[in-house]
């Protein structure tokens, strides 16, 4: 629809890159121990042609078909996808096919699915567990418990890499709430983390509560607004 206006894309981009810099500094965290992934869901392949123009590297999608065709139409650029949305139990193929990354895994059923449909000339495919910290019924996600019974059984799965846990919290919490549901997060890896495990990846932040986020150690933050202006849905 609106051509993106590069200048726009990089300062907001620039911006976003000097909140992680700032946040990092700010809890004594290592410069660049923050991965971004930039989510860009609803967004042109013009607008993600140009973030990748500037450095950026990962891309987090929502949707599985508006992603293929992205994922397709820009095989050369050797972009890094993550698949953040919600998982249906007859789409996990082109998920194991195409992605790098998948976040929002929440079912075992799912897991095996995806563990036996990777390709094998493809590395494992990176995932994270979500888990719900917030304690809303409408949100996906296991909770703490379910996730501390099963968790066991994804570390048998081959073609999986577990990386650690990804939460969505509920939103318009303030600056100091905005913690709680991240350090449960970073105490649940800690917890179910094991030298054969490790659970290197904390997936969490977004363009509201990066900060926070990256206070409780965050490894990935998904950010789409903040980097690409607000989502216009028109479907
Ligand atoms: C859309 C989305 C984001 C990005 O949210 P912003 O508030 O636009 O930064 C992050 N994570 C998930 C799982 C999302 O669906």
């Amino acid at each position: 629809m609106t051509d993106p206006d590069p200048n726009t894309l990089q300062q907001r981009y620039q911006r976003v890159l000097n909140r992680i810099r700032k946040a990092e500094a700010a809890c004594d965290r290592t410069a660049g121990g923050v991965n971004l992934l930039a989510v860009s869901k609803t967004k042109g392949m013009e607008e993600i042609a140009s973030l990748a123009d500037l450095g950026q590297r990962g891309f987090g999608e929502s949707y599985l078909q508006e992603a293929l065709q992205k994922i397709d139409r820009l095989r050369d650029r050797e972009l890094e996808w993550h698949f953040i949305g919600r998982i249906q139990s007859n789409k996990t193929r082109p998920i194991a096919e195409n992605f790098d990354w998948v976040h929002s895994l929440a079912s075992l059923k799912h897991a095996i699915r995806l563990n036996d449909q990777r390709p094998p000339d493809l590395p494992p495919l990176n995932v994270c567990l979500q888990v719900n910290t917030s304690g809303e019924t409408s949100k996906d996600g296991y909770s703490e418990e379910a996730l501390r019974e099963e968790f066991e059984a994804y570390t048998k799965l081959p073609n999986l890499r577990i990386r650690g846990l990804m939460t969505i919290p509920a939103p318009g919490a303030e600056e100091t709430a905005q913690h709680r549901p991240f350090e449960r997060l970073r105490l649940l890896r800690d917890e179910l983390t094991r030298a054969e495990t490790p659970l290197d990846t904390l997936s969490m932040g977004m363009s509201e509560d990066l900060e926070a986020a990256i206070a409780e150690g965050a490894t990935i933050i998904r950010i789409g607004t903040a980097i690409f202006g607000p989502r216009q849905y028109n479907q």
